[in-house]
């Protein structure tokens, strides 16, 4: 015959759920919300549907959280704390989607200390409200300065294809793997699938009917001026002219970066080319922020905000 607690202490456990997470315990992550971007799409917007413009909507642009970064990967303590604001405002703010450009973690997919940072870096993001996608974009540091079949299959494994491109409400958004744009040399034939695709995906009717088209990659094309001379943080002439003139004539409205780790600023013509400081570990006079973009039918609006002054709401 069973005793008062052994009825009683089952449905107390059943009752606080199991298994039993400790405070300090790490979040769960939401495995599928990393694997949209599949079949050079992003599975959380349905094309058939988000072809045609709506209504104006707003995104939240980071770059460059790159865990590890703050210490060397020997701790991830700060950029935890960092992404921990950056949600928060996020999930007040509930923007259409959320697009972090690169650099999601300091380690190279051949690093020892890769697949821990993947983890923290999954768990953090995975606190963003289940309703707003998180779309990811590759830097050098999770496909390598020069990229190859095993890194960029280890940075899919986790977080789904590195180059696609979506709709949502009338406008086009394109993602980029800038790392092959700047050095292609252990992997040139993708590269080239990558430039094929891209010209077959701007020739689209639809696209040419888009509200705006908006490229989204880890390194900037170029910081200020299109035709400046190449340096670490910009794609060599060589490959940055031939694109700036497709993406001209397709009528790119803007295009957004990273991997400065500070803010700049160029126009290639009517283009835009927005480089976002970081979330993570700034190299310059800006704090770690985040950047806003509002989309109107015919305009666009974007400003970078810290982490501190992030604003309440969104008109
Ligand atoms: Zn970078």
């Amino acid at each position: 015959m069973m005793n008062r607690s052994t009825i009683v202490l089952p449905f107390i456990l059943c009752l606080l759920g199991t298994p039993l997470l400790q405070a300090d315990e790490p979040a769960e992550v939401d495995s599928n919300r990393f694997q949209q971007a599949r079949s050079r799409t992003f599975l959380a917007f349905d094309s058939q549907t988000e072809w045609t413009w709506s209504k104006p909507y707003f995104f939240m642009q980071l770059a460059d959280p790159q865990y590890g970064m703050f210490t060397g990967n020997q701790g991830l303590d700060r950029e935890k704390v960092l992404v921990e604001q950056a949600v928060e405002h996020i999930n007040r703010l509930q923007p259409k989607f959320v697009i972090v450009c690169g650099d999601l973690t300091n380690a190279t997919p051949n690093q020892a200390r890769y697949e821990a940072q993947v983890t923290q870096y999954q768990q953090d993001f995975s606190l963003i409200d289940s309703k707003i996608p998180l779309v990811c974009v590759c830097g050098n540091h999770d496909v390598g300065n020069r990229p190859n079949a095993e890194s960029i299959a280890r940075y899919t494994h986790h977080f789904g294809d590195d180059y696609f491109s979506f709709w949502v409400g009338g406008v086009f958004h394109v993602v980029l793997n800038s790392s092959l744009l700047k050095d292609p040399s252990d992997t040139p034939e993708r590269l080239q699938q990558q430039q094929a695709w891209l010209e077959r995906q701007l020739q689209h009717p639809r696209v040419k009917d888009a509200k705006h088209i908006f490229v989204f990659l880890h390194h900037p094309l170029f910081l200020e001026q299109e035709d400046e001379p190449d340096q670490y943080f910009n794609i060599p002439l060589e490959r940055r002219t031939p694109l700036i003139a497709l993406l001209k004539e397709a009528h790119v409205r803007a295009i957004f970066a990273g991997h400065y780790h500070r803010n700049a600023y160029g126009r290639a013509g009517e283009m835009e080319m927005i480089t976002t400081g970081p979330v993570g570990r700034p190299l310059g006079k800006d704090p770690s922020g985040l950047r806003i973009v509002q989309v109107q039918e015919t305009s666009i609006e974007h400003n970078y905000h810290t982490l501190d002054t992030v604003p309440a709401a969104i008109e």
